[in-house]
């Protein structure tokens, strides 16, 4: 991904920026940074076509810190104001610009202060903290605008960067009117960088709304990146059982290394899934819009530290409505009671080292499919994405495959998993079972359950671990929701029940491998039916160990 030739330090940023920059481990700029770092440092507009993963954060984010430094060691020493003004989608995309601000400002923390509007607090709450003209302001464009009309933020005589993250959904998500509205509060001159996944009508006409002779950036053509670095496969599964029965070995038998995000279509099918997974004394946490906004950061920052294998996730919530209901453009139009508007999973986040993607549920767009699937092989790193078909699904599979295929120079297919049913056979009595006690009630229960203790912990995030925050770790997200459903013998798989071809390398009892390296083949010739598989998580661990 890197570009060759071109290099951070040639690009005439302050050493401070650098110095952050080569402690976030950043040998060499992305091409979206090698194009648009030195044209935003030249003062232009730009519009950038940018898949998320390309690194398109710090595109925009190195000549925001550059600007605000150089203004700060000018000799005309200006009145603290605030210059810098980001726009997303999703709090969590808010939380997310932040922290990367504060990572590349790191060497330059006194002289360049951001703040995050986007988060919990109410207004009121907030207004001490824009008393003090934090330097950037990041946020959702509602909250933003709410700010600019109670007038605890001006920006009128002091905007000079502009920023639109994730703008196709910024119109998208509702805040068309919003985004009107905020323009009017803006100086007539500044500088404004919007970067989209797409170049949708409404990026064209927030285009026309602020950017001035802008140069347009479309560096990622291909919606994805190429098969040497994302392998795609679909399996067919005859039956929903099937989906939970493949599941249930590929998990249990710890067949899939590193950290899975697991996509599922509904809210209640998380719950399903993980009160499924804990009958095996399989831990997964679920991400969707139903939790509050803190917790959502905190299992995704966890996740990312590690703390958590596998994330059950929907979408953002318009892709998860079902086809036909009445969501509109407008904000708060056909959606349930208790979703977060400002909710983004699938869009924009950046998941780190994420090994392989599983559709567990298959995508209900081609778009969500993209999305679903950028969670992975992102920047450097290779992934895998899964997705599970079943038979009524074949069609839409199909429309996906000919349109990856027709946007791509490379052969974008999805290939056959190449996975024998027929050896997980001995499980299917387990997965019945399993999935029998998994009942309708048990989710409603479930579902509850979370949402009052996170809300709970979400209080908790606010306050007291602000002022502790090593307590913070001990604050897990994928403890058993419902103990009282789980049969004890279900965690434990007896080596008989094991596929005969990978008892060498599992051990059931403890759901864990015996050795890191799995077989290609086995002793007695037979063929790893996870080969394909794992031979690319294995280029996964090889580039792991590089980093
Ligand atoms: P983004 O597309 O901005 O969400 O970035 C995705 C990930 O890429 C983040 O984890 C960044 O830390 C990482 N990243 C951004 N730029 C670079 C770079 N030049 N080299 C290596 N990693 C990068």
């Amino acid at each position: 991904m890197a570009a060759a030739g071109s290099s951070f330090a040639q690009m005439g940023l302050d050493a401070r920026i650098l110095q952050a920059v080569a402690e976030l481990g950043w040998a060499a700029p992305t091409p979206i940074q090698e194009k648009a770092i030195p044209l935003a440092l030249e003062g232009k507009d730009l519009l950038a076509r940018a898949r998320t993963g390309s690194g398109k954060t710090g595109a925009y984010a190195l000549p925001l810190l550059q600007r605000l430094l150089a203004r700060k060691t000018s000799a005309l020493v200006a009145e603290q104001a605030v210059r810098g003004l980001i726009l997303v989608p999703t709090k969590e995309l808010a939380r997310q610009a932040l922290q990367m601000l504060r990572q590349l400002a790191a060497y330059c923390a006194r002289d360049v202060r951001p703040v995050d509007l986007a988060g919990p607090e109410d207004l009121a709450a907030q207004r001490p903290l824009l008393m003090e003209k934090p330097d950037v302001v990041i946020g959702t464009p509602s909250r933003v605008l709410a700010h600019l009309q109670m007038q605890s933020l001006r920006l009128h005589n002091s905007l000079e960067i502009l920023v639109m993250d994730e703008a196709d959904l910024l119109f998208s998500f509702g805040f068309e009117e919003d985004l009107k509205n905020l323009l009017c509060h803006l100086p007539k001159i500044y500088q404004a960088f919007i970067m989209s996944a797409t170049f949708s009508e409404d990026v064209k006409a927030l285009k026309e709304l602020v950017l001035h002779n802008p140069v347009t950036l479309r560096l990622q053509e291909a919606p994805l990146p190429d098969s040497s670095q994302l392998s795609q496969f679909q399996i067919q599964c005859e039956t929903e059982e099937d989906k939970f029965l493949l599941l249930y070995a590929l998990l249990k038998l710890s067949l899939v290394p590193g950290k899975v995000l697991l996509f599922v279509n509904r809210i209640d099918r998380c719950y399903r899934l993980r009160l499924f997974l804990e009958q095996f004394g399989i831990a997964a946490c679920v991400l969707n819009s139903e939790l509050p906004a803190q917790s959502r950061c905190h299992i995704i920052s966890q996740f990312n530290r590690g703390f958590y294998r596998y994330i059950i996730a929907t979408d953002e919530q318009d892709l998860a409505e079902p086809e036909g209901t009445n969501r509109g453009k407008k904000k708060g139009t056909g959606t349930e009671r208790g979703k977060d508007q400002e909710y983004g999973v699938s869009r924009g986040i950046d998941f780190q080292n994420v090994s392989a993607v599983f559709n567990f549920d298959f995508p209900p767009s081609l778009e969500s499919y993209i999305h679903r699937a950028g969670r992975t092989a992102r920047v450097h790193n290779p992934g895998t994405v899964l997705t599970f078909v079943l038979p009524s699904e074949g069609l839409r599979l199909a429309k996906i495959e000919e349109v990856l295929t027709a946007e791509s120079s490379s052969k974008y297919t999805l290939r056959p998993y190449q996975f024998r049913m027929g050896e997980i056979e001995g499980l299917r009595y387990r997965c019945l079972d399993a999935m029998r006690s998994v009942t309708k009630q048990a989710i409603k229960e479930a579902r509850l359950r979370e949402i009052k203790e996170e809300l709970l912990n979400s209080e908790k995030l606010k306050t007291y671990f602000e002022d502790h925050p090593r307590d913070l770790n001990l604050l897990r997200h994928d403890k058993p929701l419902h103990p009282a459903v789980v049969k004890p013998h279900l965690r434990n798989v007896p080596e008989y029940l094991v596929p005969r071809g990978l008892r060498p390398a599992v051990c059931p009892l403890a759901g864990k491998c015996k050795r890191r390296k799995f077989p290609a083949s086995t002793s007695k010739g037979q063929q790893n039916p996870l080969r394909s598989f794992k031979s690319s998580q294995k280029k996964l661990r090889t580039s792991a160990k590089l980093q």
